[in-house]
């Protein structure tokens, strides 16, 4: 159901997308003392998580370290733990889209639901963020709307033969017996292991070996969890690992599915190959209101704000700051406070509240201090 949603007041802060992102953020801002905000999504809370193959569960573990000062992983609001609201360590996507409704509800915060975001213009000072039933009217802009619904479809020659796994819905429902499998980062490791455990057998191919990166962070390097996940007897009989190999083409034969490598070794399979391949990003759809990094994200101040449109914020995994990626929620939390105490400024808040986010390591305000890896 669709709330109502004012297209004539001024709001002082629009957030594009409520997902862990948008709800993460949006709890901030109440905590910063920002009331006149709107949250629009084109779907529901949590709609990228309830879209996850149902087999899928989090990777970064869930616990209830709250009581000692430290923020569960994957919480994305303070005083909240996914663990102690689902008993789970390891979420499923849709459960984890239930802890995102508890969020917004806890906060009461100002969802519009069903309202997709077709354009914005900065106008006279204002963003004008197009809707089907009109213009939204705000002075700042989050943008939150993530990365899963937009996935990579281009790349590889003959890729339409193939199904992104950000398109499955039961790995269990997928037909054949041979698969295999286009990416070796976590959702192509995720494939494989539930296809293996279901008796199937993959070829796995990544033109990389994320699996022996020495890097320990999890934004370059394979998580434990998949590490471990690894070493289950039916991945090691099962799944085949084809690192350093590179896909130059997939192409349809018959009832056939044929993809070659750069060597020109030809594989064949009577399932569509799945590609775990990654994602565009939504930023896309604004890129105009952005400068690019050279890697293609978005140019961002040391406030999340863009460098070419005041006012406009980006929050969620495409947050990039020199070499650093945001791409998980433990990540891309710590700059939530920092977007919200950019724009409390603005509006001459004093937003006291937002310090205990320091407490929490929720307040990342110096990128000097991250990257540190470990060393034993
Ligand atoms: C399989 C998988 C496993 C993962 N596991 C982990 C993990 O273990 N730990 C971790 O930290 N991260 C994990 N991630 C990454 C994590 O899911 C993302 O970082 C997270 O979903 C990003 O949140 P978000 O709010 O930015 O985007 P999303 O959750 O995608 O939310 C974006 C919202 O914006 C809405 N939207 C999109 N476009 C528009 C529009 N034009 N108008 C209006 N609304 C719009 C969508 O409906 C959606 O609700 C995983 C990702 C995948 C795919």
């Amino acid at each position: 159901m669709k709330n109502s949603v004012s297209k004539t007041s001024l709001h002082d802060v629009v957030i594009v997308g409520a997902g862990a992102a948008g709800v993460g953020v949006g709890a901030t801002l109440r905590h910063a003392g920002i009331e006149n905000f709107l949250i629009l999504d084109r779907s529901t809370v949590g709609a990228s998580f309830r879209s996850w193959p149902r087999e899928t569960r989090f990777i970064t573990p869930s616990f209830p370290t709250n009581s000692i000062g430290m923020l569960d992983l994957n919480a994305v609001a303070l005083g909240t733990s996914p663990a102690v609201s689902l008993r789970a360590e390891h979420p499923t996507g849709r459960s984890y889209a239930e802890y995102l409704e508890l969020v917004a509800s806890h906060f009461k915060l100002p969802i519009s639901t069903n309202t997709d975001v077709i354009n914005i213009e900065k106008v006279d000072g204002e963003f004008h963020i197009e809707i089907d039933e009109g213009i939204v009217r705000s002075k700042h802009l989050i943008w939150a709307a993530g990365e899963f619904q937009y996935p990579t479809t281009e790349g590889i020659p003959g890729l339409e033969h193939c199904s992104h796994t950000a398109t499955i819905d039961r790995y269990e429902e997928l037909e054949g017996e041979n698969f295999i499998v286009i990416g070796g980062y976590e959702s192509g490791i995720d494939a494989a292991y539930h296809l293996a455990e279901r008796g199937k057998h993959v070829q796995l191919f990544d033109s990389g070996c994320p699996w022996q990166s020495k890097t320990s962070d999890p934004s370059v390097a394979l998580s434990t969890y998949s590490m471990e996940r690894m070493k289950a007897p039916h991945f090691v009989d099962r799944v085949e690992l084809q690192p350093y190999t590179r896909i130059a083409a997939v192409l349809r034969k018959d009832k056939s599915y044929i993809v070659s490598t750069l060597d020109g070794i030809q594989y064949s399979t009577n399932s569509p190959p799945l590609f775990a391949g990654g994602f565009d990003g939504s930023h896309k759809l604004i890129e105009d209101l952005f400068e690019k990094r050279d890697d293609g994200f978005p140019l961002l101040s040391e406030k999340d704000e863009s460098t070419a449109t005041s006012g406009l914020f980006l929050c969620g995994p495409a947050v990039r700051h020199g070499n650093q990626s945001f791409c998980f929620i433990y990540k891309y939390r710590q700059r939530f406070a920092v977007v919200a105490k950019a724009i409390a400024d603005e509006l001459d808040l004093p937003a006291e509240n937002l310090e205990v986010y320091r407490m929490w390591g929720m307040y990342l305000d110096d990128l000097s201090c991250c990257g540190q890896e470990c060393v034993c």
